[in-house]
């Protein structure tokens, strides 16, 4: 049964090029450790800063990100960004996700703490903490230093190691490349899909 409070939602952001299990085991560990009630996956559309012809169209991350999620019932995952035409900010993602959820929705969102490293120079930085906590996930061996971190997000962010990051979407991209065998690396239904529609080849 739901605690009292203010819903938690864990907003899960990323490229999904493709989403793989580190992904899920991320997800699955953060939602415990932080009691979250929900985690949203929602893969970029078009992601900012980046010129990247690696990256499979929107709709196949949509339908991979989808396929992965389907089975867990404390995951869900949400097109807007897929759906939003030009570039995918975060901050107006929260804002949008607030007018569904509700304005008391207390946010979590979950990226790559690589990405987190970089985030005074994301949109609207400034007003960031105002709607949303921040949580990086890092592989092993990532140390992302909190004291490069501006101390207006560092009050605001966590850190978590997930050693199932060390399975990383470029590696399963390069394997795809190589011929070699990505299974177990991601869901089967999203090793199948990759496979029926050529991706990363
Ligand atoms: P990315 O290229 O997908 O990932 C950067 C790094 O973080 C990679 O090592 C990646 O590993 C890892 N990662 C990505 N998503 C993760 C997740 N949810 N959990 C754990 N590790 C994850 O990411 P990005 O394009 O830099 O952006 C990440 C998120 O930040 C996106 O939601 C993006 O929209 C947001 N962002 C917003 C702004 C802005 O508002 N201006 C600017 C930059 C980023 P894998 O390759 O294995 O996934």
């Amino acid at each position: 049964m739901r605690k009292k409070g203010p819903f938690r939602l864990g907003i899960m952001g990323g490229t999904f090029n493709p989403i793989h299990q580190g992904h899920l085991v991320a997800a699955e560990v953060i939602w415990d450790e932080f009691k979250l009630d929900e985690v949203l996956f929602v893969p970029s559309g078009r992601p900012p800063h980046k010129e990247n012809d690696e990256i499979a169209p929107p709709e196949h991350r949509w339908m991979m990100t989808v396929l992965a999620t389907a089975t867990n019932e404390h995951f869900s995952a949400s097109p807007i960004e897929i759906k939003r035409k030009g570039e995918s900010y975060t901050y107006d993602t929260i804002l949008e996700l607030k007018k569904i959820y509700g304005e008391d929705t207390e946010c979590f969102f979950i990226t790559g703490a690589d990405a987190i490293a970089e985030i005074s120079t994301w949109h609207k930085a400034e007003n960031l903490p105002e709607v949303t906590k921040f949580i990086a996930a890092s592989r092993p061996g990532y140390k992302l230093d909190m004291e490069k971190i501006h101390p207006r997000f560092r009050k605001c962010t966590y850190l978590v190691e997930v050693p199932a990051l060390a399975i990383s979407s470029t590696e399963i991209r390069k394997r795809i490349k190589r011929g070699q065998t990505i299974k177990y690396l991601l869901p089967e239904a999203v090793e199948k899909y990759i496979y029926k529609n050529h991706l990363y080849q």
